[in-house]
């Protein structure tokens, strides 16, 4: 089976970026430079929240910051914004719960990056969504994989090292697709989740497996999920889901055409409830159904097919 591609611009958390660097990472001494380097910036972590004012991140001169217990080199900004010049390097700096509480104990100036990523600048989302996904593997993949000694941080931050065998470790993140099955007449499966409140629906969706391809995923987790069979999906485009460390890769597909849309079979544990939902029922100001919030690549995709795509 081939993939068509439909590219969807401006994913929420997909957008922005930074130039990383890469042939910097290996230099011994990148850390010690920028720490001291009075043009460089540094985003402030406190456990998955990071410091902002309003909704820009506030990147801080490093060397009034107190010590980090992890600090990774994230790369340089691409363009003149909020500020910083193109060309600012930025670095990650992790602090422990006491010290980020003597900056601020102030709840709104710690920011989550799940719940309001929408609200971030270009800049700013690149910034966040790098940070989170760094800091979340090191703080879960401390210790070596193959002979379990505590590692060290290498490489700006952007590896582990074992000292006892030399295994080096780099971070990974999990593919998962999303998928948006329509059907004949235009309509669109949303499941509901047995983790969520009953009137949360969503798109379905699913990592991938060890050994599999992205479709040969797609058509396996919406037959597990629905007893839907699917004709060729279309990608559509991906953005990080670092919660802790997912990438999320989305799809729009269409029924298999011998398929009986109204033969959907929940699968009872991770997916109660299945429903074909048209335009006018989600756009009707009194519908009590509740979307994936605005940060989401399902919400995006549930947005574009609302604007009328696949299906009018
Ligand atoms: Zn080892």
């Amino acid at each position: 089976m081939t993939i068509q591609v439909r590219a969807l611009a401006g994913l929420p958390l997909a957008r922005g970026g930074l130039d990383r660097h890469g042939e910097l990472r290996s230099r011994p001494d990148v850390l010690d430079g920028l720490r001291v380097d009075p043009n460089a910036r540094a985003v402030v972590l406190r456990g998955r929240r990071a410091l902002v004012t309003g909704d820009a991140l506030d990147l801080l001169d490093p060397s009034e910051l107190p010590e980090p217990e992890l600090m990774v080199y994230l790369g340089s900004t691409v363009e003149d914004s909020q500020g910083t010049p193109p060309g600012t390097d930025i670095l990650l700096w992790v602090l422990a719960e006491a010290d980020a509480d003597a900056i601020t104990e102030d709840e709104d100036r710690w920011f989550d990056l799940r719940r309001s990523g929408h609200r971030l600048s270009d800049r700013d989302v690149g910034i966040l969504a790098t940070s989170l996904a760094i800091a979340g593997w090191h703080r879960a993949e401390p210790f070596c994989a193959h002979c379990g000694s505590p590692t060290t941080v290498r490489n700006a931050g952007w590896a582990r090292h074992c000292p006892v065998d030399g295994n080096e470790l780099f971070p990974r993140m999990d593919p998962a697709v999303i998928v948006a099955v329509v059907d004949p007449q235009g309509r669109i499966l949303l499941g509901s989740n047995a983790m969520w409140e009953h009137n949360r629906y969503s798109l379905l969706a699913g990592y991938v497996d060890a050994g599999e391809s992205l479709e040969q995923a797609v058509a396996r987790e919406i037959f597990e999920e629905s007893g839907m069979r699917l004709g060729a999906p279309v990608y559509l485009g991906s953005q990080p889901w670092p919660f802790p460390r997912s990438l999320m890769l989305g799809f729009v597909a269409p029924l298999a055409e011998d398929q009986d849309p109204e033969a959907l079979v929940p699968d009872g544990q991770e997916i109660l409830d299945l429903r074909w939902f048209t335009r006018e029922e989600l756009e009707d100001p009194a519908t009590d159904v509740i979307l994936p919030g605005p940060s989401s690549i399902a919400r995006a995709v549930i947005d574009e097919w609302l604007r009328g795509s696949w299906s009018r």
